[in-house]
């Protein structure tokens, strides 16, 4: 595949300070399909320069003029689209329906969001005898993820712009085309040189150097709690802001009365989606004693039409996960799970029949799972969901509940009231009712360990904003 050799900085396309590069293997066979370079604390150095040279100027453009930058950006985003799609299947595995409806056009939809509010956002408010002025934070340090790797980019960096801010961006090392692709669409919106700056390389290097960077004002970052817990100690120690989205152990709750059979076919698709690779998929699957056995039942039916199949056809709905390392902490995860005493009703921890190439799974349903166990409180990250029993509401909201995270969930109720007064006791920062639509405007982040800070609508471009109040 197409890749740039140089980071993108200050406008242009430089090459990096040092000589490494990062290998980008397809994960569907192993094949090395690009590399880009690794960038160096060097790099991150100019790139933070050019976005500290570039902040006075944008910080003070008026809001309509972001705005046209935002819909140009949304529309160079969009005339890639096809591009976006295949680039996102070969390097993640995402089965290409999946890269062309959720990769491509979700950050497309997300990056129109922005174009609007950027317009319409009220950045000066009266409150008494005060004017208050919400104003861009600065240099925003962005490092992102793999499994939704154009979205987490858009969710940041769009904001960002829209509130006035500039942006160094550190995307995963497994998915750095997308992200080159995406300065690309920058470059091609005239955007100020400076404004949006890209440092392709390893997490413990340009990551690192990026959010321990004096002339970084705020670092948003999506990835794992351990490195999360890192990177917000580094921000509490320099007093900059952070914001934090880690991923969850999300409950899908069927109540008594809800329609079992649409309830479970949902909450399978949830969860096998992108190969079980979201942070807020629904991985627990809560159900009342009396109906159990049925679900489980329903939940293996629904797991079989999961077949894994080559990424790039475009009847494939599950392809593999992102790596190597990914895979084998899939599969341990799958162990442990017999080993502590679930049962396996589909898949299990080999490779899927024929697939020695690649980094592949099978779907996998649990049964008889406990609270307890390793495989209902942590983050598998692969296609793997639990399903646990419960006694009444009480212990459904008590299981829920028992986890670190707290960043998703569903509830199913033939009465949508039950179902919202369940959601109100739940803690975690989305529930969908009833098998509710993703809305790209919904605050999205997490209550408890699942993070600090929400994405996506207002509140994530209020993320970006610090407020100076004047008196009169
Ligand atoms: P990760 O290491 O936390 O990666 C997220 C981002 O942080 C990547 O850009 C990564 O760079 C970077 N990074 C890594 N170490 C860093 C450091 N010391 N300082 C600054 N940045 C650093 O996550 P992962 O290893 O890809 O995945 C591990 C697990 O995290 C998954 O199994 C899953 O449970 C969870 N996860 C959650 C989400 C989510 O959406 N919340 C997303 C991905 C993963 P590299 O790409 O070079 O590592
Ligand atoms: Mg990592």
């Amino acid at each position: 595949m197409k890749a740039h050799d140089g980071m993108y900085i200050d406008g242009d396309w430089r090459p990096s300070a040092g000589s490494s590069t990062i290998d980008v293997v397809n994960p569907a066979d192993e094949q090395v399909i690009a590399k880009v370079p690794a960038g160096t604390a060097r790099d991150v150095d100019s790139a933070v320069a050019a976005a500290r040279a570039a902040f006075p100027v944008w910080a003070a453009t008026a809001p309509a003029d972001r705005s046209a930058r935002l819909t140009a950006l949304r529309d160079a985003l969009a005339a890639r689209r096809d591009e976006i799609a295949e680039t996102v299947t070969a390097e993640l595995g995402a089965p290409i329906g999946f890269s062309r409806k959720v990769h491509a056009d979700l950050p497309i939809a997300v990056a129109g969001s922005y174009a609007e509010l950027a317009a319409s956002y009220a950045f000066e408010e009266k409150v008494g005898n005060s004017t208050i002025l919400h104003e861009p934070v600065g240099v925003v340090g962005a490092i992102t993820p793999w499994n939704y790797p154009l979205h987490q980019i858009v969710a940041k960096v769009a904001p960002a712009l829209a509130a006035g801010c500039t942006v160094v961006l550190k995307p995963a090392e497994d998915t750095p085309l997308v992200a080159q692709l995406f300065a690309e669409a920058v470059h091609e919106t005239g955007l100020p040189a400076g404004v949006f700056n890209l440092v392709t390389g390893l997490g413990p290097v340009a990551g690192q150097a990026l959010a321990e960077h004096d002339g970084v004002d705020l670092i948003s970052f999506t990835g794992s709690t351990a490195v999360g817990r890192r990177i917000g100690a580094v921000a509490g120690g320099a007093v900059k802001r952070v914001a934090l989205e880690l991923g969850g152990k999300s409950a899908n709750v069927i109540l008594p009365g809800a329609d079992l059979t649409r309830a479970v076919k949902a909450g399978v698709a949830n969860v096998f989606a992108n190969s079980g690779q979201t942070c807020s998929a629904w991985t627990r699957m809560l159900v009342d004693a009396a109906r159990y056995d049925e679900a489980v039942e329903l939940a293996q039916q629904a797991a079989a039409k999961y077949v894994p199949g080559d990424p790039g056809h475009a009847e494939s709905r599950l392809g593999p996960v992102v790596s190597a390392k990914q895979r084998d902490r899939v599969r341990g995860y799958i162990e442990r799970g017999t080993a502590e005493g679930a049962r396996v009703v589909a898949g299990g921890p080999d490779a899927p029949g024929g697939r020695e190439r690649g980094y592949w799974v099978r779907p996998t349903v649990f049964a008889d799972v406990t609270p307890d166990m390793t495989i209902a409180q942590e983050e598998i990250f692969g296609p793997v969901i639990t399903i646990l029993k419960y006694e009444d509401e009480d212990d459904a909201v008590r299981i829920a509940n028992g986890t670190v995270y707290g960043l998703a969930g569903a509830v199913w109720s033939e009465d949508e009231e039950e179902a919202v007064a369940f959601a109100r006791r739940l803690d975690t920062g989305q529930v969908d009712i009833n098998g509710g639509r993703f809305n790209p405007l919904a605050p999205f982040g997490g209550y408890k360990q699942s993070g600090v800070g929400r994405e996506l609508g207002a509140h994530g471009l209020a993320e970006y904003l610090q407020t100076k109040s004047l008196q009169f």
